[in-house]
């Protein structure tokens, strides 16, 4: 047994994390026989493309995969994502010092800030959001400082609302756009003026996109690469995990700035060894994948979208559709707290979504689902919230 008292002090600023806590009261009411859906956290039912698990399996036969990989990833991995990049975005990048895989996005997010962050440095860190920007902070001992998303700000932070004092301090700037957990979306022009002031005032700016690729009618999420002197102060984290159903495989890429990526490289190489090759192989096979299968799949989350909407407006909670992102974003009714209102839902109809506070302060008054279960499943939980009584 460790003794009471023996954490480090820094565990009683690191929160656990969301998701895990959310998993056990799900289990507990399982457990307890309750047939519980889930719409909570956002992880794709679809199964993994079909020409990727055989790209995996074939790889797997491979002895010479079974070994250490190399640290900084097959280079024939790095030309494929720098190839997926210029292809999707017209951005070239050096794929030996501007591009780096990463065992899924959460572990560049969480490792960034070893290598940029003093002690007593501001990482700034939109609010709601990811969790990780913030505990990736502490665990540096950094100070996380949270910017305000606001619904009449469409999502977007106010750079100029943050105090002199906290931006003399700031070393990091983490945006995400299509957005977790609000599936906002910024413009290209938010990025430019995003640079612009992470220029002027010396920040770091860390764009977190896994969602570029979840959109539909017709919508093109911008890449921050794409801004002219983006690359002089920031970098893009892109995951597989969202875009090819691949959440498990743990999977991504930070692109962009070279000496950003290098140190992040040096941080990673003291504590990963890299991806399993069989994954690299699986990876190649999918940033390769023709462009209408994606069509297919994104197809299939905005019609469960559509249906969730027209769920929630039949009891009176009119949610807007989002144009990326497998997420919607709303307010709970009135007489509620966003924590009730999720036990509320749990308790009557057995759909578990996520109150929009676990995702920061300001996520308060608001909920989030997530459309990743089968289609059946998510009908089943129209159904049931039709018959919600608020
Ligand atoms: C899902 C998600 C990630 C990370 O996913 P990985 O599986 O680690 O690549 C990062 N940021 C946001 C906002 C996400 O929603």
């Amino acid at each position: 047994m460790i003794r009471q008292g023996r954490a480090a002090a820094r565990m009683g600023r690191i929160p656990p994390y969301l998701f895990a806590e959310i998993d056990r009261q799900v289990a507990a009411r399982r457990a307890a026989g309750v047939d519980v859906i889930s719409l909570d956290i956002g992880d794709p039912d679809i199964p993994t493309p079909e020409p990727v698990v055989a790209a995996a399996e074939a790889a797997l036969r491979d002895p010479a995969n079974h070994r250490y990989a190399s640290y900084y990833g097959l280079p024939e991995l790095r030309a494929a994502m720098a190839g997926w990049y210029r292809r999707r975005f017209g951005v070239e990048l050096d794929p030996d010092r501007e591009v780096l895989p990463t065992l899924g996005s959460k572990d560049g997010i969480a490792h960034l800030p070893i290598a940029l962050i003093d002690p007593g440095d501001v990482v700034l860190a939109p609010d709601p959001g990811y969790p990780v920007y913030v505990t990736g902070a502490i665990m540096a001992d950094g100070e996380p400082y949270r910017l305000p998303l606001r619904a009449q700000a469409g999502y977007l932070p106010d750079l100029s609302a943050i105090p002199h004092e906290v931006v003399r301090r700031a070393r990091l700037l983490w945006l995400n756009y299509p957005n977790n957990p609000t599936a906002a979306v910024a413009p290209e022009s938010f990025f430019a003026a995003a640079v612009a002031w992470c220029r002027e005032h010396d920040v770091v700016l860390a764009h977190d996109a896994p969602y570029t690729e979840t959109a539909f009618d017709g919508y093109r999420a911008p890449s921050l690469l794409q801004v002219a002197g983006a690359r002089e102060i920031g970098i893009e984290f892109h995951s597989l995990s969202k875009t090819y159903d691949m959440t498990g495989w743990r999977v991504g890429m930070v692109c962009g700035n070279a000496e950003l990526v290098r140190l992040l490289g040096q941080v990673k190489t003291n504590i990963d060894s890299g991806i399993f090759q069989v994954v690299q192989r699986a990876a190649i096979a999918a940033l390769e994948e023709p462009a209408e299968q994606l069509a297919a799949r994104n197809a299939v989350l905005h019609r469960r979208l559509v249906a969730v909407r027209d769920a929630l407006a039949a009891v009176g909670i009119d949610v807007p559709l989002p144009r990326a992102t497998f997420y919607l974003w709303g307010r709970v009714p009135d007489s509620y707290d966003s924590i009730g209102f999720a036990a509320a839902v749990l308790d009557q109809v057995g759909v578990n979504l996520t109150p929009g506070v676990g995702f920061g302060a300001n996520g308060e008054g608001y909920f989030r689902v997530s459309v990743t279960a089968p289609d059946a499943r998510v009908l089943e939980a129209c159904e049931r919230l039709r018959g919600l009584r608020l």
